[in-house]
């Protein structure tokens, strides 16, 4: 099976998996690894082909992330970010943008930005706030029209590839409290915008997810869609994005697991040991189903984008990586011992990386609330999440 990008990934992976120690241990941004996915393109995935892209769905888009997390699972995750900010543009079919009153200069923007993702420009996702989290409808970051756009002001945090991305999708909200609402704008590095080296984590480490200081003049056409008061509702209409796009990187982490342990097991002679196979045996199993729910959520957000049925497995997804991710780890390092907690073995980062997927949003708490809700018979959506 061969979809768009996945050739490169595969080719890419190995490359990223021999710098991931470095990274992590500076904590510093993988630039390596990101100049390598602008090289070969694949920073074009989600664009149409008529843009110059790879036109990938999000299936393709999952098998890209399942192989790109399996190498390093922090570039896979600022790849990620990128995927979802592109994604979104050229997935909003342009029936429902115009019955939605999106102007036309929407279309004119959007195309802009995807033929520069195309071109090897790299987008970051800066929605996170200290005290909010990720929920939309508590962001303290304003926007306000002025003349010929809008001024931005704000502070953001967690945003992953902080100081390297080309430009920043910003969540904010109407400075008049009045009217609240919240809109996403795409914010062009450059003046008005001061990263705070912030980012020193448990896992992650070389995610670059610093905080991000925002005093910015942005023309009209910035903002996202054309309309104000958008972000909650593509929240909740393109779950796949916010939800369920880390899920595929999270198994790739999970499956380096796998590989490492193997590895490990192998050099030591530890494969004779009952408990270590079993170890072993219970984490490809449980690797194995992750993947299929990843898969399988991906297939039904291409074949029917929006569905009842189809959300519910993209909760699942979340929900399942990210547990699966860290309960992997987690054995496989006590099967492979002592040894391979030593700062600098594949494992112990891998151990600290996996603990991620559950803290990411939704969280494993609240996507195990909202599949219970739904279990219930009742509509999850009608909780308010963002
Ligand atoms: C490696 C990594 C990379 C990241 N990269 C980015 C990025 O590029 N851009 C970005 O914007 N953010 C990013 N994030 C930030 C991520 O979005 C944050 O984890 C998120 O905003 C949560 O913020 P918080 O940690 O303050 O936790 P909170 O959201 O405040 O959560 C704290 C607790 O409250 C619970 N909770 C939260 N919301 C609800 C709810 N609605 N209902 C019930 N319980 C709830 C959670 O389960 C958790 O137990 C990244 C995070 C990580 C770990």
């Amino acid at each position: 099976m061969s979809g768009p990008g996945l050739e490169q990934a595969r080719a890419l992976a190995p490359r990223m998996a021999q710098r991931a120690a470095d990274y992590d241990r500076d904590g510093s941004y993988p630039a390596g690894d990101l100049a390598d996915l602008r090289q070969c393109g694949l920073t074009g995935l989600m664009v149409p082909t008529r843009l110059g892209g790879m036109g990938g769905t999000f299936r393709d888009y999952a098998d890209v992330a399942l192989v790109l997390g399996s190498g390093n699972g922090a570039s896979a995750l600022i790849f990620n970010m990128h995927a979802s900010v592109t994604g979104a543009l050229a997935g909003v079919p342009e029936e429902v943008a115009r019955a939605l009153g999106v102007p036309e200069s929407f279309f004119a923007a959007r195309d802009r930005i995807l033929r520069a993702a195309a071109g090897g420009a790299l987008y970051a996702v800066a929605m996170s706030e200290r005290g909010a989290g990720s929920r939309l409808s508590e962001l303290t970051t304003t926007y306000a029209p002025v003349e010929g756009g809008y001024r931005i002001r704000g502070a953001k945090t967690f945003v992953s590839g902080a100081g390297h991305a080309d430009a920043y999708l910003v969540a904010a909200r109407t400075a008049d409290p009045g009217e609240p609402r919240v809109s996403q704008f795409l914010v062009p590095a450059g003046p008005g915008i001061t990263v705070e080296p912030t980012w020193d984590a448990l896992g992650m480490r070389a995610t670059a997810s610093h905080d991000l200081h925002l005093d910015c003049l942005v023309p009209a056409d910035a903002l996202l869609g054309g309309i104000e008061g958008l972000a909650v509702g593509l929240a909740q209409a393109m779950p796949q994005w916010l939800v369920a796009s880390y899920a595929a990187v999270y198994v790739g982490v999970a499956q380096a697991c796998i590989d490492a342990c193997v590895a490990h097991t192998q050099t030591r002679g530890l494969g004779r040991l009952p408990a270590v196979r079993a170890r072993l045996g219970r984490a490809d199993a449980a690797v194995a189903a992750a993947r299929l729910v990843v898969l399988e959520a991906a297939r039904r957000v291409d074949a029917a984008p929006g569905d009842a049925l189809t959300n519910r497995w993209v909760w699942r997804a979340k929900l399942t990586a990210g547990q699966t991710a860290m309960e992997v780890a987690a054995s496989l390092l006590e099967a492979a011992g002592t040894s391979a907690t030593r700062r600098g073995h594949p494992l112990e980062r891998l151990y600290r990386d996996a603990r991620c997927g559950s803290l990411q949003p939704a969280t494993s708490d609240v996507c195990a609330d909202w599949l219970g809700t739904a279990a219930l018979g009742e509509d999850p959506e009608q909780v308010a999440r963002w």
